[in-house]
């Protein structure tokens, strides 16, 4: 049974560690790559993925295979830790538009794309 834990762990990893290099594949100039939410540059080692669409988004729906969803390619996008932390498990336009307000987001508009490229969010 551990072991089986243990594998799934490993499995895990080797997931994210494919995931970020397919971002850094994407994005990654000079060695660094952009927080999607604060637009702050962070050394390809030091970044995040958040989850656009939180997790718990996806556990509230219907269906085994709908929770995997929050994992693809086209739900996550790359970030700092500090903007990760704050948007926890909140809907991204919430996070944004709150945190414009705080001051803690820049106030100018944003495209956000997933590390696969996909256009997720415009705000003006
Ligand atoms: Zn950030």
């Amino acid at each position: 049974m551990a072991n089986k834990k243990h594998r799934k762990k490993a499995l895990k990893s080797r997931q994210v560690k494919q995931k970020k290099k397919l971002a850094i594949e994407n994005y990654c100039i000079d060695d660094h790559v952009l927080c999607a939410y604060c637009l702050t540059p962070l050394h390809f080692t030091k970044f995040t993925l958040d989850h656009f669409l939180p997790k718990a988004f996806f556990n509230c729906s219907p269906g085994h295979g709908e929770r995997r969803l929050a994992h693809h390619n086209n739900n996550l996008v790359i970030s700092c830790e500090l903007c990760n932390e704050i948007k926890s498990d909140r809907q991204p336009e919430e996070f944004i538009l709150t945190s414009r307000k705080k001051g803690i987001l820049p106030d100018q508009p944003l495209q956000i794309y997933s590390i696969d490229k996909t256009l997720l969010l415009s705000i003006e």
